[in-house]
């Protein structure tokens, strides 16, 4: 059975000083109470902070990741951070696809499409979001949003480009609303991802990617939707600004 993935995305929260006391002390308290065996968690906090944040958690099974890549390599793009800079960071995780950038800063498929591929040139892991608006939902094409968001980025690549991939399928409606989808969204969503890359990579594959939810996981719904069959762990966001609820949502 695949562990369970649990991904703490910070968005532009906390500076220097809260950023490395939350690590610290969850490393502290995570390790007395021993609840991060045999789970995968990765944390995400702002880029200024990566460095040090990675510093910290050194030696443990804690991940990094961040939030946000640009697409090309170097060059004249100020205010811009490439995946090589990660790299030389030691960073192995990013997310791309995340609604807020999707939606704020107007990244589409294209621009999707060139991050990953400079990610995967990096050799980063990449955690990719998608999901169907409240639209999109109400009009019943969830599906079909959903199958266009894979056909027109990660299915442009290859099984072997794909294998360090976690897919975090996040219903935009859900995200930051308090309003989590309910059980049987959930699970029918994910069955409808895993069946979409079984058609294209390969049924031993699709078994194998993980697919977490993200959308209002908080301390009391982490662990029905973490029961859920096919969803192999949450990405949180406000939840896990709270070190004791962080800790009992990755309890759950
Ligand atoms: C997110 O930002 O990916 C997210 C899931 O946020 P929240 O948990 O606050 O809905």
């Amino acid at each position: 059975m695949m562990r369970k993935i649990v991904i703490a995305n910070w968005k532009m929260n906390f500076d220097l000083h809260q950023t490395a006391s939350f690590l610290r002390n969850f490393l502290k308290l995570s390790f007395n109470k021993k609840i991060i065996y045999n789970k995968e968690i990765i944390i995400a906090p702002s880029l200024p902070f990566l460095h040090i944040s990675n510093q910290i958690i050194k030696g443990t099974s804690i991940k990094i990741s961040a939030q946000n890549i640009f697409f090309m390599d170097k060059g004249p793009y100020t205010g811009e951070v490439s995946a090589s800079m990660l790299k030389s960071m030691g960073i192995e995780y990013v997310i791309i696809g995340h609604s807020e950038r999707r939606i704020n800063f107007f990244e589409n498929d294209e621009i999707l499409l060139k991050k990953i591929k400079i990610a995967i040139k990096n050799k980063l892991k990449i955690i990719f979001c998608l999901g169907e608006t409240y639209n999109e939902r109400n009009e019943n094409k969830h599906f079909i949003s959903i199958k266009n968001q894979l056909s027109k980025t990660i299915f442009n690549f290859s099984l072997y480009d794909v294998q360090y991939f976690y897919i975090a399928y996040e219903p935009i409606w859900a995200i930051g609303t308090g309003i989590s989808a309910n059980s049987d969204h959930i699970q029918m969503m994910h069955q409808f991802i895993r069946s979409l890359f079984s058609n294209k990579y390969g049924e031993s594959f699709s078994k194998k990617i993980p697919i977490i939810y993200g959308g209002s996981i908080n301390l009391n719904n982490a662990k029905s939707i973490f029961s859920i069959p096919n969803v192999n762990g949450g990405l949180i966001g406000n939840s896990s600004l709270k070190i004791e609820q962080f800790l009992k949502i990755v309890q759950s």
